[in-house]
């Protein structure tokens, strides 16, 4: 056989090479589909294609949905603190379970209109911010997800984001779960009081020694280190009601104007922050982060059951979900 007899033998290979990958049909024989697709592998919403999110929603997929606020953190940190934050948490919980979850790209804009007074903000009318995280939420679960966690990265979202997700649970047939980044330190109760230096209440709230920790960690270069310069809020003047601290509050609130109670936009003790406890507070927040997406994964739905004497005459009013027969 000489040489230019073999052409054709090559030429078939090759055909059949091409249309083994370009079918997946093809593909599908030798090996489980699911496993073939990038939504196995791909943590980032947005990189998928559609047919991949279909995947994604047979693979019974979490996804994570980071809140933030572009938002005054007084002299020494960036407007982006509660983008970064949320979205760096959400990130190492992606890279570590991507076959299990999808994060979204973080919602940027916030409720924030009591910190106004400082140039920067950027406030979102609370009905906007209710509406549009709706908006995503609902999106998601049209398509098919069932799962959807908000994680929230401004305190001030979190009323709003209540709303949203509840309006979720009742306006869709997907369950949705609100938490804030920082409630997942609080999850091993020997975390915190091992790791924090500041003071009770008050060390932590704002640009604290909580939030320039972790800060420190994911973007050290845009930390302003000669300009870190504790306040308390003076809202923490020793009354027994309106004490505040981030993870835990008075018996009262009386939230104003931020420039009422700090004159730099700082509340908390950010000069006892440091990276390598930025560190530790990611390795905490990542993996108990991991373990929620797990638990409300394998979480069966909790059943519903109506109680009126007779069927009701009238679909439930406000948008939301009847019971099916
Ligand atoms: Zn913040």
């Amino acid at each position: 056989m000489g040489a230019n007899d073999e052409r054709p033998l090559r030429r078939w290979k090759v055909d059949m090479l091409a249309l083994c990958s370009h079918h997946s049909f093809a593909l599908a024989a030798w090996r489980p589909r699911i496993m073939s697709s990038r939504a196995t592998r791909e943590y980032r919403y947005e990189k998928l294609t559609w047919p991949e999110i279909n995947e994604a929603i047979e693979g019974n997929q979490v996804c994570i949905v980071p809140c933030g606020a572009v938002e005054q953190h007084g002299d020494h940190l960036p407007l982006d603190v509660d983008l970064v934050c949320p979205g760096g948490i959400a990130r190492g919980t992606g890279e570590r379970m991507a076959d299990k979850v999808l994060v979204l790209p973080t919602v940027p804009y916030g409720y924030t209109g009591h910190v106004m007074d400082f140039p920067g903000t950027v406030n979102t009318h609370y009905e906007t911010f209710i509406r549009q995280v709706l908006d995503i939420t609902k999106s998601l679960a049209y398509h098919g997800f069932k799962k959807i966690i908000l994680l929230n990265g401004h305190g001030s979202n979190m009323p709003n984001l209540d709303l949203a997700a509840r309006r979720t649970n009742l306006e869709t047939d997907a369950e949705c779960m609100l938490i804030a980044w920082w409630h997942l330190l609080t999850i091993d109760k020997e975390f915190l009081p091992g790791w924090r230096e500041s003071e009770f209440p008050g060390g932590f709230s704002h640009a604290c020694e909580l939030e320039t920790s972790l800060y420190l960690y994911l973007a050290e270069d845009d930390v302003r280190k000669d300009k870190i310069k504790n306040h308390i809020s003076t809202l923490n003047d020793g009354n027994p009601y309106l004490w505040t601290d981030l993870l835990a509050k008075g018996p009262a609130s009386l939230v104003s104007w931020t420039s009422t109670y700090s004159p730099r936009g700082v509340m908390g003790q950010p000069e006892l922050a440091t990276r390598e406890k930025g560190e530790q507070v990611y390795q905490e927040a990542v993996r108990q982060m991991s373990d929620i997406v797990d638990f409300f994964r394998d979480r069966p739905r909790d059943t519903r059951a109506h109680h009126q004497a007779s069927r009701p005459s009238m679909p439930i009013p406000w948008g939301q979900q009847d019971l099916p027969d």
